[in-house]
């Protein structure tokens, strides 16, 4: 049985416990600002090819490695350019990773065999409480198994890993509800790689202009980059996109329909779910749902395409990916 423990908050007895199994080259998931991470320690390599084994993650898609705060960051980079030092002063702790050129402390396993690093300082307080007591940095992907969909509660890692976790913190339902959006200034000109809950425009604001990465959000292209493979996030039901405001002209089997800000009249036997026309709102729940329509027994749910505009992109991105065939 997997060992799920309560945290009440950064003090609780749980996180010395779960230090402790990191220290030992154990995995341990626990909630962050955007969603649960499935922990080791960033710097053993065998505690990291655990990782990999219990996602059934490729080798090619490095992991974010996650640090208490920016002096704990230098050792593990080769550069820190300015704009890493302006934009982790406005961002961190908080759900903005970036990537750097990598340090010699970076094991190969973390980079993919990359000459970069990626680099986050988490915002949830168990998270930080959990990797100042390991006193490492932690490389922590999303918690669930490789292309599904990611966790927002410690039921979902439960339920995607089992007994590949040695332990759960349940810190509860976590808040953002999607990745953290990640920034490579590793090339001449900063380029979003996964957009997040920090839009392309606030980042804009602080450091100029910058790159989306292309393949991000459009259909129909074959994986770039690592990690940007293009089934990514999703239910095991399947997920349809269609235009806003289309309601179904019929439906067989269980089928649900998500609706943003209105539901159109819908089918006999068509579940509808309404969702609020607001981007964060849709962002921190719509991983839950998608959980609850799946264990609900849905085989097809049918979403509205949300609006154009950077507040939807990574909402956007998330859905493009969910719903895209699964490749041969
Ligand atoms: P996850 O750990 O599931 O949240 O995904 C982390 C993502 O971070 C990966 O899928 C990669 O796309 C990205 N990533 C991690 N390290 C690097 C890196 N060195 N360069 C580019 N992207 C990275
Ligand atoms: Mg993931």
């Amino acid at each position: 049985m997997t060992r799920l423990r309560q945290v009440k908050g950064p003090d609780d007895p749980a996180i010395r416990e779960a230090a402790e199994i990191l220290a030992s080259g154990g995995l341990v998931a626990f909630p962050t600002e955007t969603v649960y991470g499935l922990g080791a320690d960033g710097l053993n390599p065998e505690a990291v090819a655990r990782i990999y084994a219990a996602k059934g993650r490729p080798v090619t898609n490095p992991m974010i490695l996650h640090v208490a705060d920016v002096a704990s960051a230098m050792p593990l980079v080769a550069q820190w350019p300015a704009t890493a030092q302006t934009l982790a002063e406005r961002y961190w702790p908080g759900p903005l990773t970036l990537v750097l050129p990598a340090s010699e402390a970076v094991p190969a396993i973390v980079r993919a065999d990359g000459p970069t690093v990626a680099l986050r300082c988490p915002a949830h307080p168990v998270a930080q409480a959990l990797i100042r007591a390991v006193g490492r940095p932690l490389a922590a992907p999303s918690a669930n198994r490789s292309q599904h969909l990611s966790p927002t509660l410690a039921g979902h890692v439960a339920s995607s890993l089992g007994e590949a976790v040695d332990l759960i913190l349940d810190g509860g339902p976590t808040k953002a509800g999607l990745e953290s959006t990640i920034l490579d200034l590793s090339g001449l000109r900063p380029r979003i790689l996964r957009p997040g809950p920090v839009t392309p425009a606030e980042l804009e604001a602080i450091i100029g202009p910058l790159d989306i990465w292309e393949g991000m959000v459009e259909a129909g292209t074959r994986q770039e980059a690592p990690g940007m493979a293009e089934r990514h996030y999703a239910p095991r039901a399947r997920l349809e996109l269609v235009a806003r405001g289309a309601g179904l002209s019929s439906a067989t089997g269980p089928v649900a329909y998500v609706g943003l800000g209105t539901l159109p009249a819908l089918p006999p036997g068509v579940r509808g779910v309404l969702l609020p026309l607001d981007a964060k709102a849709v962002a921190a729940r719509l991983y839950a749902l998608l959980h609850e329509l799946d264990d609900a027994g849905f085989a097809r749910i049918v979403m509205e395409r949300p609006p154009e505009g950077q507040a939807w992109l990574a909402v956007r991105d998330r859905l493009q990916r969910a719903s895209a065939k699964e490749m041969a």
